[in-house]
């Protein structure tokens, strides 16, 4: 992937599928058609909730947190008041759930959030919930399958809390071959350049810190 497909400014590595409608990495659609087809014949019906985003759409969510026009949460889940927050404060808040803007996961069309349409989750507003996916939700069956059988279709979860300094998210998938490239492909340098020029708030205090930034919430993550 070259700087404009890896930080979401092009999108020439991406391809459009219409069952289900989503936008994945062209090299990635065989392998999630086939983790798809096995959840199918298991009883899941995989669906992407999200999958490629581009850097202006998460420009949007990030400006949208940091002017506290869109709500922030903390690590419990508690939210928060950006108003109250110091400006870098308020950016390592909102790294806690978003990516920066050039770093997310998804610009890459190898991530993918993914939910079962079959389960009946009318209850919960936010589908994307830890208690959506813990024992009791309604996407638990589905979490305990892709426990046993996504990694044999080059599928891992690089946000588990673990090592990723990003919260745990039991809905995010990772097709490992194209995006451990991804990862090691995308320098500090190369966010840099992505970010100096978006009209990012907070710009000038992310770039101060951007090797930080990257290293705790780009660079580590659990990996496959
Ligand atoms: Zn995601």
């Amino acid at each position: 992937m070259n700087a404009g497909e890896l930080t979401g400014q092009a999108r020439t590595h991406i391809a459009e599928i219409a069952d289900p409608k989503c936008l994945l990495h062209a090299q990635e659609v065989t392998p999630f058609l086939n983790l798809r087809r096995a959840a199918l014949a298991d009883g899941f019906d995989l669906l992407p909730y999200s999958s490629f985003r581009d850097f202006a759409r998460q420009l949007k969510i990030w400006n949208g947190k940091f002017s506290g026009a869109k709500p922030m949460y903390d690590a419990a889940g508690v939210l928060l008041d950006a108003g109250a927050l110091a400006p870098f404060e308020r950016i390592n808040a909102i790294l806690l759930w978003s990516a920066l803007p050039g770093a997310s996961r998804h610009h890459w069309g190898t991530d993918l959030d993914l939910i079962d349409g079959r389960a009946n989750a009318s209850a919960y507003n936010d589908k994307l919930t830890r208690e959506a996916f813990a024992p009791g939700g309604p996407f638990a069956p589905l979490a305990e399958w892709l426990d046993t059988h996504a990694a044999r279709f080059g599928f891992f979860r690089p946000f588990q809390g673990v090592r990723s300094g990003v919260q745990p998210e039991p809905w995010h998938f990772s097709f490992a071959p194209i995006a451990e490239t991804a990862r090691r492909a995308l320098r500090p340098e190369v966010l840099a350049e992505a970010i100096a020029g978006a009209p990012l708030l907070g710009k000038e205090l992310v770039l101060a810190h951007l090797d930080e930034l990257h290293g705790r919430y780009v660079a580590a993550v659990d990996l496959p």
